[in-house]
């Protein structure tokens, strides 16, 4: 909701100068800096790295949570301008007890975030979460002695540490061979610098569009078909091979094929799937929003996918928990364990660019290949009771479906499937309905707007 300061297990969300003020970010970093406090008593151990997307508002923002940790003892490695896996990955590589990223990832420009990473570089399991909420609501912090402040100290390593990692698990030399025309859309946020530099190590033609890090959004920063109108003409223009959009933070990726059209989020992750399952066999996870791509290349090798509650932390703690070889969410975001437990465009360019060294394909004909859905979304406003209403209402609808009701409810049959959940920042209720076409995926979600409009 507009004008309200949103703390999910994610970290604080606001709008800057209203609600998100340098005295609230420090307050967050002070809560933050307590839970460290309490949880670790080595004070050698006593480190946050810090990493920024490229908003404006970041540095003072950044420089305001910082204060509030050296209040509490907490010491600080500031990364400067990375992407969000970025933090993650300097998390591990510095032992550090925790990260921050100061990001509102694909919102305008007038949002900001701090999103919290502990020392496993996840977001902190909700129990944890919210022991930090009321030590930052009722202002309950630790209080040390003043004459001895955390330190502060930066990093300028971050990107290239990144993208050794990256480099180390695909084939550039095959990649490189290729010399592969790359348009990349960065939409000035954080993913340019780094996404230029893997691109160039993995002998790439590249023809940016957006790339400095100045936080002016060059169009508006969610990587979907709308706003990357633009990207899709460079592409043809250019006669690339692919185009990439990343969102402001980099852990999302949205790809064009070699005609200049977007492909849609959905394919980022399936095309990731389709490399590591050609590779090795076992299982993936994705959450329970995503399409049914990844369920069809990975039953192509014999593997799985376990399917989660929907949020990063949620795909990765399944990934781990299952060993799973890839996982992510449609929405564009592949996390890949060897890096990171955070979704990473980084890696989801790379494996990309792998397939199609690998195969001599095109992006459109490896899209062909695989199974093709429609996916319809739809969103209406509903409070808590009448979710219930309608959840009741629609069970009794489909009661052969096969039901998954660990985040809202999903509704699986063999031809298709249909997810209902309850926003948990705003009264609204969101449907998704994925079928094999759209006049199919469309009933499904009509039967559901039949039952919201009386459910009982
Ligand atoms: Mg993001």
């Amino acid at each position: 909701m507009a004008g309200e300061l949103i703390i999910t297990v994610s970290g604080l969300r606001g709008i800057v100068g209203e609600n998100l003020t340098p005295q609230v970010a420090a307050d967050y970093g002070r809560a933050f800096g307590t839970f460290l406090r309490s949880k670790f008593s080595d004070a050698d151990k006593l480190t946050v790295c810090m990493g920024r997307d490229s908003r404006p508002s970041g540095q003072s923002l950044a420089s305001a949570v910082t204060s509030g940790l050296m209040t509490v003892g907490i010491n600080v490695i500031d990364l400067g301008i990375v992407t969000t896996p970025t933090v993650g990955i300097m998390v591990k590589h510095l032992a550090c007890a925790g990260g921050i990223v100061i990001t509102a990832s694909h919102n305008p420009l007038p949002y900001n975030g701090i999103k919290l990473l502990l020392d496993n570089a996840m977001a902190p399991p909700p129990d944890v979460a919210e022991q930090i909420k009321i030590c930052f609501e009722i202002r309950d912090f630790f209080s040390d002695d003043q004459l001895k402040p955390g330190k502060i100290s930066s990093n300028d390593k971050a990107d290239d540490i990144h993208i050794a990692k990256v480099l180390r698990i695909v084939d550039a030399k095959a990649i490189a061979q290729k010399q592969f025309k790359v348009v990349l859309d960065s939409v000035n946020g954080a993913g340019g610098r780094p996404g230029v530099k893997l691109l160039t190590a993995l002998g790439c033609k590249i023809t940016p569009m957006n790339t400095e890090p100045t936080g002016i959004f060059a169009h508006t920063p969610e990587p979907t078909a709308e706003n990357l109108t633009s990207l899709c003409d460079a592409v043809k223009k250019a006669h690339a091979d692919i185009g990439f959009a990343q969102d402001p933070d980099a852990d999302r990726l949205a790809i064009v094929d070699e005609t200049g059209a977007y492909i849609g989020e959905e394919y980022t992750l399936a095309l990731a799937a389709k490399l590591i399952f050609s590779k090795q066999t076992g299982n993936a996870a994705a959450n329970l929003s995503t399409s049914r791509m990844i369920d069809d290349i990975a039953k192509a090798t014999g593997g799985q996918v376990i399917r989660t509650p929907v949020g990063e932390a949620n795909v990765a703690s399944a990934m781990i928990k299952n060993n799973c070889i890839i996982g992510g969410e449609g929405n564009g975001g592949v996390i890949d364990l060897r890096i990171g437990p955070i979704r990473d465009s980084l890696v989801a360019m790379a494996f990309t660019l792998q397939l199609l060294a690998q195969t001599g394909k095109t992006v459109s004909q490896l899209v062909g290949e695989i199974p093709r859905y429609s996916m319809t979304k739809y969103k209406f406003p509903a409070d808590k009771p009448k979710v219930k209403r309608i959840l009741d209402a629609v069970k009794k609808l489909f009661p052969d479906a096969k039901i998954d009701s660990s985040d809202g409810f999903r509704f699986d049959f063999p031809d298709a499937w249909i997810h209902i959940r309850s926003s948990n920042t705003e009264p609204i209720v969101r449907v998704i309905a994925e079928a094999k076409d759209k006049a199919a995926a469309a009933k499904y979600i009509d039967a559901v707007l039949k039952i919201a409009r009386n459910p009982g």
